[in-house]
């Protein structure tokens, strides 16, 4: 039920809640407090019900996936988080159409037993289907967009549809990104015949890679921060990075990170790993409070060397001044 200071909740069938439930246990990182609510459902109509009831009564919320991407305040959220869990997968031929709840990995998985390419080099990426719409996920030179045809999704009022175009994806961006009211349902995607065994082959490969790199226990959020665009770096620090650094037009910010001296460096009990510059870790026990100081020193350490301000990939919940204060700059 609804904490008494608030309106309570219609009778909608089909949500689960949770009062007071820990955010800690909902993140990959395993930080931050308390939400005042938590609702999940599987039920499409429920779930839509219950964001327009909440929109209308003007209540904080905010839609999670995993948390696999999150970084969430040691206070909590002062509102209600909810999740999507439906997860169904059906296939149409050469067409693949997955609910927002569903894995990723799941999904991947799915594609490549089926002898289907397009989307097996993002094995191994953590999270739902619907975050990886929002974020645009993509690893080894390929993205979720590529073989998106259709999003199905709850503007605030009502369900609709949008095509690839209308998505606007970008490295790490969506439309959905920019318009927090509007939540993924479901994914259509379009793939491709492939050599199966070949598929498989890619896919485990690259999960094993994925495994060393970033152990399954690991209490982390991938990388923190979002590569960059050599034709968006000012001429001062491009000239400085090594050609050889450079894929697909864009420059790892753990290079710029590894030249602060960022790698093993420590904020309490948030570490970066050794071997990866834009890899930070809770080692156990580490508040947000942690984690934001050590992102805002190595935010400053780059801009003062290069001039340059890092953006964060990691999506901020329950900071001071809105869910997205810290992203803002406020
Ligand atoms: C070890 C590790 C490795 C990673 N490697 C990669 C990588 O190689 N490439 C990559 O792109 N990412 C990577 N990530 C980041 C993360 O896996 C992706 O961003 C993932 O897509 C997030 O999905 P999620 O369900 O966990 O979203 P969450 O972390 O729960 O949420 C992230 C954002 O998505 C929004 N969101 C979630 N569900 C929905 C929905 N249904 N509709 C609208 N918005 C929604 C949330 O509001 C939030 O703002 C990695 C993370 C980890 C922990």
């Amino acid at each position: 039920m609804a904490t008494s200071a608030r309106p309570a909740l219609p009778d909608i069938q089909g949500l689960t809640f949770r009062t007071g439930a820990p955010l800690s246990e909902y993140t990959r990182f395993g930080i931050g407090g308390p939400a005042d609510l938590l609702i999940e459902t599987g039920e499409e109509a429920a779930f839509t019900e219950a964001l327009r009831w909440l929109r209308e009564q003007e209540l904080p919320h905010v839609v999670i996936g995993c948390g696999t991407n999150l970084v969430v305040s040691d206070a909590g959220f002062r509102g209600t988080v909810l999740r999507y869990t439906a997860s169904a997968i059906r296939r149409e031929g050469h067409f693949i159409e997955c609910d927002a709840g569903a894995e990723l990995m799941t999904l991947v998985r799915t594609t490549v037993d089926q002898d289907l390419e397009g989307i097996q080099t993002l094995m191994g990426i953590p999270g739902s289907v619907g975050g990886a719409i929002y974020g645009n996920a993509g690893a080894y030179g390929h993205c979720i967009a590529e073989v998106t045809r259709e999003v199905r999704f709850f503007d605030g009022g009502a369900i609709r549809s949008v095509d690839r175009e209308g998505c606007e994806f970008r490295y790490r961006e969506s439309v959905f990104k920019r318009n927090r009211n509007w939540i993924v349902l479901r994914i259509r995607m379009e793939l491709a015949e492939g050599d199966g065994p070949g598929l498989r082959k890619t896919a485990d490969e690259i999960l094993a890679i994925r495994n060393e790199k970033f152990p399954p226990t690991l209490q982390c959020a991938g990388s923190i921060f979002k590569n960059l665009h050599v034709a968006d770096l000012p001429a001062a620090a491009r000239v400085e990075v090594p050609e050889k650094v450079v894929r697909e037009g864009k420059v790892p910010s753990a290079w710029f990170l590894e030249q602060v001296g960022a790698k093993d460096s420590w904020e309490g009990r948030i570490h970066i790993a050794p071997y990866h510059a834009n890899l930070i870790y809770n080692t156990g026990g580490a508040t947000a409070a942690e984690l934001c100081r050590m992102i805002d020193r190595l935010k400053k350490a780059v801009h003062e060397r290069f001039g340059i301000l890092l953006e964060e990939e990691v999506q901020y919940v329950g900071f001071e001044g809105g869910p997205t204060a810290r992203e803002q700059g406020k």
